[in-house]
């Protein structure tokens, strides 16, 4: 199997998988238990709190534990308008952008129904946010504006210095989705109030991702969840310690392995884009103009080959197509609309993402079989 489909998830590393394991064993202690075992847990909850912080470059007590970027993104959009709200602010404006993940657009529709208002910006041909267009946006006072980082499905990059530089000169929160970001790439924090990760996009497991929440000048939240008021009152319920530990192991190895993985990838994605490119003329990269995640490649195959047929003939590779299987049908992904793709382009789309454990053996099969899945196709 050769796995192209890092920005769907990543495999937990190795050294993740052996951090984590006394922790579901012989050190099961409850991190919030005052005896031994509970301490012994405690301090391992902190150690890791500390290694998400400092892949973060930010302090360890700004770091709140959740079950992953979902609840990060729920709790920073949610909990940040209504708290303002209760406290009598007349700001109801909350902006964001038309390619944010599900999780980011639904949290503000929900919101939508609790009496706030809803700007949903676009974005150009590339997948980016007019720093202008915001300007104007926020020429209504604004509670708070959420925008990515790094796509999930085109990995393009925002402009999170400039365009939180803008925000803040607005007077608004600013939350951003890291969860393709964090461990991936360089980036800094500086403007931003709120934002979000997951462990299981950067070789931690699934079930764990953190919020940053500023504490100068200090962001407040409104909880999601009633409870024990564990994370200091922000996220209530027992801290998974295992799920943490891993999460704190997989910070560290992205933080010493960072510079040369991006190059590493940069490599093996432009080397897979060069051959798709060369053996399927007509081949377009999404986002090109744009900067992207290192390991990202969105292709729009030539006319006459549908994405899904092109998976289905190649059962070694596993890899995303442009679209989304929702209930009962298949939608166009709403990511490649707002770029301006057609719904039959999108249908073309390839998402074929490297990462940590893709070698060029691995590209070289991939490309090739695509090639020959393609050739395949057209006889048909
Ligand atoms: C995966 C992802 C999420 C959701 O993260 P979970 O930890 O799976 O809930 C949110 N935003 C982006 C950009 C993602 O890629």
């Amino acid at each position: 199997m050769i796995y192209l489909d890092y920005l769907s998830t990543t495999p937990c590393d190795p050294a993740v998988v052996k951090a984590m394991l006394p922790w579901f064993g012989e050190d099961f202690g409850n991190p919030h238990s005052v005896h031994g075992p509970g301490r012994k847990a405690a301090q391992a909850v902190e150690r890791a709190r500390e290694s998400v912080a400092k892949l973060l470059g930010v302090e360890a007590r700004e770091i709140v534990f959740t079950s992953g970027a979902t609840e990060a993104n729920n709790l920073a959009i949610k909990g940040a308008a209504r708290h303002l709200a209760r406290l009598g602010d007349p700001r109801r404006r909350i902006v964001t952008v038309a390619t944010e993940h599900k999780c980011v657009l639904e949290s503000v529709r929900a919101l939508m129904g609790e009496g706030f208002e809803a700007v949903v910006l676009g974005v150009d041909g590339e997948g980016r946010v007019d720093p202008e267009a915001l300007r104007e946006a926020l020429k209504v006072p604004t509670l708070l504006v959420s925008i990515m980082a790094a796509n999930n499905e085109t990995g393009v990059l925002q402009d999170i210095p400039r365009l939180a530089a803008i925000v803040k000169e607005a007077g608004a929160l600013m939350h951003v989705d890291l969860a393709q970001m964090a461990g991936k790439m360089p980036m800094s924090l500086h403007n931003v109030d709120l934002a979000s990760v997951s462990a299981h996009k950067m070789y931690g497991p699934k079930g764990i991702g953190a919020l940053y929440v500023r504490r100068r000048p200090r962001v407040r939240l409104e909880p999601l969840l009633s409870g024990g008021g564990q994370e200091r009152g922000f996220r209530s319920g027992t801290v998974p310690t295992p799920l943490v530990v891993g999460f704190g192991v997989a910070a560290e190895l992205a933080a010493a392995t960072l510079a040369d993985e991006v190059a590493r990838q940069v490599f093996l994605r432009d080397d897979l884009w060069a051959q798709l490119r060369d053996g399927l003329p007509g081949t377009v990269l999404n986002g090109a103009g744009a900067p992207r995640l290192a390991g990202a490649l969105n292709v729009c195959l030539p006319e006459g080959l549908a994405a899904l047929d092109m998976l289905e003939a190649c059962p070694d590779i596993a890899a995303s197509t442009g679209s989304a299987c929702t209930a009962a049908e298949i939608a166009p992904s709403y990511v490649l609309t707002a770029i301006g793709l057609s719904a039959q382009d999108a249908s073309r789309c390839l998402r074929l993402s490297v990462g940590r454990f893709t070698s060029k053996a691995d590209i070289d099969r991939a490309a090739s079989f695509l090639i020959a899945a393609a050739r395949a196709c057209h006889h048909n």
